[in-house]
C-alpha cells in the first residue's frame, strides 16, 4: 500500500502498521467508521486478519492525526468532525502562513518547485475511484511541496502539526467542485514557475478564501458565522 506521499513503507512490520494506518484512516476519511465511534481494536484485528499490536499502533499514529481520541479502558473513539470554528480557525491560519510561503517559493531560483507543481497538477486523475481519495493526496502535495520550498521548518511544523488536508478532508462531500480547485492551483503554480511573488501570493490567498467560502456554504448555520479576520500582512514576513 502507498501512503498519501506516494512512497512505499519500509520493513515488512512497519508496513503492516503504515497498512492498517492507512486503511482505517481512509475509513475516518469516508466516513465508513463515523465521527464520535468507539473503535474496538480486537475486533478490528481479526477483520484485517492482523494481530492487534500494528492496530494498536496505527490507533496512536490516528491519535496524533487527531481522527482519535483515547477512551477510558485504554480505548479510542473516533472525533468529531470540525464545526464552523474549527474550519474558521483553520483557515485563518492557513492564510498567515501559505501566501507568504507561495510568495517565497515564487522568489526562490534555486528551490523553486514551479516544476514539481506541474508535475503534480498533471498527475490528477479526474477518472480515480474515489475524488475525494485523490483530491486528498493530491492536495495535500501540492500544498506541502510550496510549504517545504521555503525550507522554513517552524512555518513547516505549524503547518503540519494542523493536519488540515485531513480535517478539511473528511468533511468532503461529493458534490465538492475540484475542478475550480484545481484550476487554482494551476494558477499558483504558474505564478510560482516564472517567479512572481505578488501573483503568487494573491493567487494562493484567493484559493483559501474560495475554499472557506465554499466549506462554510455547506455547513451548518447554527453557530455564529463570521468572516476571516482579515489575514496579518505577510509583507511584515521577509520574502529572501
Ligand atoms: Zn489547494
Amino acid at each position: 500500500m502507498l501512503d498519501n506521499q506516494g512512497k512505499k513503507p519500509a520493513s515488512s512490520g512497519r508496513s503492516s502498521t503504515n497498512d492498517v494506518y492507512e486503511l482505517l484512516r481512509r475509513k475516518i476519511l469516508e466516513h465508513s467508521i463515523a465521527p464520535d465511534t468507539k473503535i474496538n481494536i480486537l475486533q478490528i484485528a481479526k477483520e484485517l486478519g492482523v494481530s492487534a499490536t500494528p492496530v494498536r499502533e496505527a490507533m496512536r499514529l490516528l491519535q496524533g492525526d487527531n481522527l482519535l481520541v483515547a477512551t477510558s479502558n485504554k480505548g479510542y473513539a473516533t472525533t468529531e468532525t470540525l464545526g464552523l470554528k474549527g474550519v474558521r480557525d483553520l483557515f485563518e491560519l492557513r492564510l498567515l502562513i501559505e501566501p507568504w510561503a507561495a510568495g517565497v517559493a515564487a522568489s526562490n531560483r534555486l528551490l523553486n518547485p514551479g516544476l514539481e507543481l506541474h508535475a503534480e497538477i498533471k498527475s490528477f486523475d479526474p477518472q480515480a475511484d474515489s475524488i475525494q481519495h485523490e483530491m486528498f493526496g493530491h492536495d495535500t502535495r501540492f500544498h506541502s511541496a510550496i510549504l517545504s520550498s521555503t525550507e522554513n521548518q517552524a512555518a513547516i511544523q505549524a503547518f503540519e502539526q494542523t493536519h488540515c488536508h485531513l480535517h478539511l478532508f473528511r468533511m468532503f462531500r461529493d458534490d465538492w467542485d475540484w475542478k475550480t480547485s484545481i484550476a487554482q492551483h494551476e494558477a499558483i503554480a504558474d505564478a510560482i514557475a516564472v517567479g512572481d511573488p505578488a501573483s503568487a501570493e494573491e493567487a494562493m490567498r484567493l484559493h483559501l478564501n474560495s475554499a472557506y467560502s465554499r466549506f462554510i456554504e455547506v455547513m451548518p448555520k447554527n453557530s455564529e458565522t463570521r468572516p476571516l479576520a482579515k489575514a496579518a500582512s505577510s509583507n511584515l514576513i521577509r520574502k529572501d
